[in-house]
């Protein structure tokens, strides 16, 4: 592991004005006041691992990432605990994850230790930035959203020589204000975000540009997400824009397709399918077919439904909705789902014991 040189800020934000952002602070509106960052041209590999003050980057106009897109993120959060402690959720998963995408978009591989160091210098500094829960339903975090850009100017098409990686943190609220209430997901037929050999397991800016314009079809019918099929048969379930798809059964079976080339192995889902057992569901990987939902959920067999990832952590699915029908779920969250979300959120906030290792501290209070 390599020590982060710590640069700070001059003129860091104003107590009272952090303390304004944090009683409300949205997501991914505001930004702590640093950010890590290391360097990696070919001749040096990665080098000057430094903690910054947050702010624009300077890019030549013809770096390689704003033309051919080659980039890659993640996503996580820190999490204060009652003692005022700060945690993180297996992020050992995002250091390998960002590894497998960053294969695939031809970026260099971070050192894992590195990746954990990168996230630890920036959340110790911006200790005072992690938001304190008022009470167990008051789902704060702060963001992180690491990534890489291929930054070297050079209009040519090949994998960049020089590469940028940077930390950012944002405070978040809770993603739902007023509750949590189910949404509903559209169906779209024409746009697909990944297929066969593409890019779909890789947590990448060019798979969410790709499902925009569904995101804008979906909203079109009242829709506030959008359910991606398979690009070869349209017949299958993938997954949502940014979160992977779950079904609970009548008899406790925890339904969701298995991780692919075209869909991403998210840490919720996969915590989720780890946890099941204890909560009495059957943790269960498979291709489903839509008529599969459709059918079962109509003679009463396929009871819940919701879409988890790190952001939201887990979103009740009201409503599937194609252009020729309705799967109607009700308007209720359901049962299950509510007991993983709460079993998740209790492991996370400290207020349960987890699986061992799955809570790495990043901070005192
Ligand atoms: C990030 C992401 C998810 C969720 O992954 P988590 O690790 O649970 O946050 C699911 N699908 C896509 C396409 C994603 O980018």
């Amino acid at each position: 592991m390599t020590e982060f040189q710590l640069r700070k800020r001059q003129d860091p934000t104003a107590p009272a004005l952090r303390q304004a952002v944090l009683e409300n602070p949205g997501f991914g509106e505001y930004f702590s006041d640093h950010m890590s960052h290391v360097r990696y041209t070919q001749d040096q590999g990665w080098h000057a691992h430094e903690v910054i003050p947050y702010g624009p980057l300077t890019l030549d106009p013809a770096a390689a990432v704003l033309h051919y897109a080659q980039e890659v993120f993640e996503g996580l959060k820190a999490y204060r605990h009652a003692d005022g402690s700060v945690w993180t959720f297996r992020p050992e998963r995002n250091a390998a994850r960002i590894n497998r995408s960053a294969e695939r978009l031809a970026l260099p591989q971070l050192d894992e230790a590195d990746f954990l160091e990168s996230i630890r210098a920036l959340v110790s500094l911006d200790r005072d930035w992690v938001p304190t829960p008022a009470d167990s339903a008051d789902e704060v975090s702060l963001y992180l959203r690491p990534f890489m850009i291929a930054s070297e100017s050079f209009l040519g098409v090949r994998a960049s020589h020089e590469v940028d990686y940077y930390v950012i943190a944002s405070p978040a609220g809770a993603y739902f204000s007023g509750g949590i209430k189910p949404v509903s997901i559209w169906l779209t037929e024409k746009v697909k975000r990944s297929g066969q050999g593409g890019t779909g397991f890789a947590k990448c800016g060019g798979n969410y540009a790709a499902s925009l314009a569904a995101s804008a079809e979906a909203a079109d019918s009242g829709c506030q997400q959008v359910m991606f099929t398979d690009a070869a048969t349209s017949t299958y379930l993938e997954e949502l824009g940014g979160m992977n798809l779950m079904l609970v059964t009548k008899d406790g079976e925890l339904l969701t397709p298995p991780v692919s080339e075209a869909i991403l192995d998210g840490v919720t889902r996969r915590s989720l399918l780890e946890l099941a057992p204890q909560l009495g569901l059957t943790p269960v990987e498979r291709p489903i077919e839509v008529a599969e939902w459709r059918d079962r959920a109509a003679s009463g067999e396929i009871v819940e439904a919701f879409a988890c990832g790190t952001a939201a952590v887990i979103t009740p699915i009201g409503q599937l909705k194609s252009k020729d029908y309705t799967i109607d779920m009700g308007e209720e969250p359901g049962e299950a789902t509510m007991k993983l979300r709460s079993t998740l959120l209790d492991i996370q906030y400290g207020r349960a014991e987890g699986p061992e290792g799955w809570m790495v501290k990043l901070a005192e209070s």
